[in-house]
């Protein structure tokens, strides 16, 4: 990196030579940016046989959205509305997560996590990051709709069946939480295998 010598040695120098300086600098980055915009270019092209270094493609995981934005409401303790906390808890469930990895993803392990994000919870059974915000969740549903019960169903679209399901709890196996997946549902198999998983590993969920 010839111009980055440049970057380093201008302080030093005195002022007449801090510009030429510079310029090195700024032309290096400006080669380094069109390298970035040619690996870019050939990203979908095959790429020499010969005489040529092959570039590591670094592969990106995947990002669920939804759990993003949900994550970045926690994040910033900003207040998640009513109807927000709802679709993205369904988004998140309908894009593979489980609500231990999204209470994870969020920093949910206790009451206080979610003290002043949602208002307030209504869970059952033990204190648990999956409980808070599966109850959060809940009780935002119910003041959404108005639902004489604390605890409605909460329900999202399975991508894999196509199916309505809904969620009977936030954890448990889910062959027994996850209603309505038709038989032989290959995103409850891998919710339940996911299970099977953790509960070896000592994970409750
Ligand atoms: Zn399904």
């Amino acid at each position: 990196m010839p111009g980055a010598a440049g970057c380093r040695g201008a302080g030093r120098r005195p002022g007449s030579q801090k510009v030429p300086a510079l310029r090195a600098c700024l032309a290096w980055l400006a080669g380094v940016g069109r390298d970035i915009s040619a690996l870019h270019a050939h990203r979908s092209q095959p790429w020499p046989k010969s005489g040529a270094v092959r570039l590591p493609l670094f592969k990106l995981p995947a990002v669920d959205e939804s759990l993003a934005e949900l994550a970045a409401y926690f994040g910033a303790r900003a207040r998640v509305p009513d109807q927000e906390l709802i679709r993205l808890t369904a988004a998140a469930r309908r894009a593979g997560s489980r609500w231990d990895a999204i209470a994870a993803a969020c920093g949910v392990r206790c009451f206080k996590d979610i003290t002043g994000v949602v208002k307030m919870a209504c869970w059952e059974g033990d204190e648990t990051g999956p409980a808070l915000l599966f109850g959060s969740t809940q009780y935002s549903l119910h003041q959404l709709t108005g639902s004489r019960s604390y605890f409605p169903p909460l329900r999202w679209d399975c991508a894999s069946c196509g199916r309505q399901v809904t969620d009977r709890a936030p954890a448990g196996r889910p062959v027994h939480v996850e209603h309505g997946h038709v038989p032989g549902c290959a995103r409850l198999a891998a919710d339940q295998g996911a299970r099977t998983r953790s509960a070896a590993s000592g994970c409750r969920g």
